[in-house]
């Protein structure tokens, strides 16, 4: 069984492209420009964001963070959308997610310039996604395809079975898997909580996305010999051991999955590292975009 390292392939990535930055800088070019809307103190989604500040800091980009109150109005919220839309200095920036209930989470997103919407979640970019067009694509479908291609997963020909159909992850997942494109051309079955028999369908799986928000709910009766499992959970559990007191764990129940699998990827050290490379990959693109004008 492989352990398909996403962190060591987002840490290759993320080299590229500080090579790219440093020659962009060297060439008396600016530096690309990602910043981000925060609202409200969620712990996860400051985690995120302060996550996004230090790798773009790494790799040479500017990062810039605009934080917002709770209460802030759906109309200031809006406005501070079209700041960054007419910012000529910012490339690209994400609205962090989830929003407060009084705030139209599709109002704000639909605002983004879709040049500028780096997390590829704007109508616009969706439906180009559909239509197999270039654009952004989420960063976690992402990066979890690009960490497939660079750990050579052979894609093409197997049927991939995806568990979640959210517009972030399974949803441009499935339609990623099934393209007609190198590193694709997957056969793919979309389960989701109203799937009657999930086991019948997993255990089919040449590769098996989980992307269903429930600790370690993948256990190895669900799995077929020698697949390969991409786990894109993110769960803290108690942990009594830890000095922080929890660890992290997937979608996923490593310890009854990983004897029957060929390759998978771990939490931590997955998926997530790579939905961050592939946010870098992204703020480049827009840059290209818009530096090419
Ligand atoms: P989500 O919006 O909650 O979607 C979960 C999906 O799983 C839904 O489509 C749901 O079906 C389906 N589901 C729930 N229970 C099920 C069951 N018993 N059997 C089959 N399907 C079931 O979650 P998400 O935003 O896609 O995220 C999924 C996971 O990935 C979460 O753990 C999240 O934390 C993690 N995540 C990680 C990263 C990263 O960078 N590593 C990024 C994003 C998300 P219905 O549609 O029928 O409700």
């Amino acid at each position: 069984m492989k352990i398909i390292d996403g962190k060591a392939i987002s840490e290759t990535i993320k080299k590229e492209i500080a090579t790219e930055v440093a020659a962009l800088i060297d060439a008396g070019k600016r530096a690309p420009h990602m910043a981000a809307i925060i609202v409200g103190h969620d712990g996860a989604s400051e985690t995120y964001v302060a996550s996004k500040e230090k790798n773009c800091r790494l790799v040479g980009m500017t990062s810039s963070v605009y934080r917002y109150e709770e209460n802030i109005s759906e109309a200031d919220l809006l406005a501070a959308v079209e700041f960054l839309n007419n910012d000529p200095d910012v490339d690209g920036f994400i609205v962090q997610l989830p929003l407060p209930k009084h705030i139209d989470e599709n109002k704000v997103i639909a605002a983004i310039r879709p040049d500028k919407d780096i997390d590829g979640f704007h109508p616009c970019n969706m439906g180009k996604l559909v239509l197999g067009q270039d654009t952004f694509i989420p960063a976690t479908p992402c990066g979890i395809m690009e960490l497939l291609k660079r750990a050579d997963v052979e894609t093409a020909g197997k049927h991939c079975v995806v568990i979640g159909r959210s517009h972030i992850v399974g949803t441009p997942m499935a339609l990623l898997m099934s393209r007609n494109s190198s590193h694709a051309n997957a056969t793919v079955t979309m389960c989701h909580s109203k799937t009657p028999d999930l086991k019948a369908m997993t255990t089919q799986a040449d590769i098996l996305i989980a992307a269903v928000g429930k600790p370690e709910m993948v256990k190895g009766d669900m799995v077929k010999e020698g697949a390969v499992i991409v786990d894109v959970g993110v769960h803290r559990i108690p942990d009594p051991t830890k000095a922080s007191g929890f660890k992290l764990v997937g979608d996923v129940d490593f310890a009854s999955v990983s004897p029957k699998c060929s390759a998978i990827t771990p939490v931590p050290g997955g998926v997530g590292p790579m939905t961050i490379a592939a946010l870098l990959m992204n703020t480049m693109k827009a840059y290209h975009i818009h530096t090419a004008k």
